[in-house]
């Protein structure tokens, strides 16, 4: 991904791709203290738009206030760093990485009177758990790993440092054969996915885990509240258990990356009838009108690049 042509937003310029570059003595490098997002741009028929850019810059600055950083660019500037990108590489569409995180300046754990860097990255990203699992679904399995607990990483900041946990748990899902992984809490109820939110789907009624297990307040996550709302479908924030995903008759992962992908099977259970869900598909398709302009409704979660 470094070796290529392109511009990456760096600290307020475009620079050449394989020119943005950081020094070893980095203290995010070392400690694991950053922030970033995950954005994605669609096509419209007016044009590339970026899907919920301000909800997704907000998120960016919470998160660094939680990791008491300060981002020293305006929410503006942030924004127009991002279209920048896109434009910059010719993208039509694509995946969006603004990442913030704490320069060389000093090693010391205490990051005080260093400085916070930026840059926003941009390139083509399709279905990220394979373009199959959108129409198919995937294989999930519980993870060993708990997700983090809300008193130990901030589970509210799309921190740099929560991947570790991620990571360890996609790795030891797929070295088993699956396609991804679900934690749970610390306490055992269902959390998320490695960089997932979950749905269940159960006589009609669409479940998701409530903050408190630890799960970030996915955008994604947010949009389907949206659309269960616009399609009469009831939704319930509640805790879960791995057994009620057994026993449900559909399930989903919501994200950027992931948008809607259905979950066909669980630890080796076969979901409702082991293929994306009625449902998930009404909302999975929901999902997509909306991020390519197809519903007037939201216009106004699309920015014009
Ligand atoms: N949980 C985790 C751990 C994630 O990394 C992501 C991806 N950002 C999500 C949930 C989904 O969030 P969003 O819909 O905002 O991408």
């Amino acid at each position: 991904l470094a070796d290529r042509d392109g511009k990456i937003w760096m600290d307020g310029q475009l620079v050449e791709w394989r020119d943005a570059k950081i020094h070893v003595l980095t203290h995010t490098l070392h400690y694991g203290c950053g922030a970033f997002e995950g954005v994605r741009a669609y096509e419209t028929a007016d044009g590339t738009a970026v899907f919920r850019l301000e909800d997704h810059t907000n998120r960016l600055f919470n998160s660094a206030k939680i990791l008491r950083m300060n981002i020293p660019f305006s929410k503006e500037e942030i924004n127009e760093a991002q279209k920048a990108v896109l434009r910059a590489n010719g993208l039509k569409s694509g995946y969006l990485r603004p990442l913030v995180w704490i320069g060389s300046h000093k090693l010391g754990v205490s990051p005080k009177g260093n400085q916070i860097h930026t840059i926003v990255a941009a390139w083509a990203w399709g279905a990220y758990l394979g373009e199959e699992g959108m129409t198919r679904g995937i294989r999930v399995k519980t993870s060993s790993y708990t997700r983090h607990h809300v008193n130990i990483t901030m589970t509210q900041a799309k921190a740099v440092s929560n991947y570790t946990n991620s990571i360890l748990a996609n790795m030891e899902a797929t070295d088993d054969g699956y396609d991804e992984a679900l934690l749970l809490d610390a306490a055992g109820f269902v959390s998320e996915g490695s960089g997932e939110n979950v749905f269940v789907v159960k006589d009609g009624v669409v479940y998701t885990p409530d903050l408190s297990a630890g799960a970030l307040n996915g955008i994604t996550r947010n949009t389907v509240l949206h659309i269960c709302e616009d399609l009469g479908l009831k939704l319930v924030q509640k805790r879960i258990t791995r057994d009620e995903i057994y026993i449900a008759d559909e399930a989903f992962f919501s994200g950027t990356a992931a948008e809607i992908t259905p979950i066909r099977e669980l630890d080796r259970v076969e979901i409702g009838s082991g293929s994306r869900g009625p449902i998930t598909e009404k909302i999975q398709s929901a999902f997509f009108d909306i991020a390519h302009g197809r519903n007037a409704k939201y216009a106004h979660w699309l920015a014009k690049v």
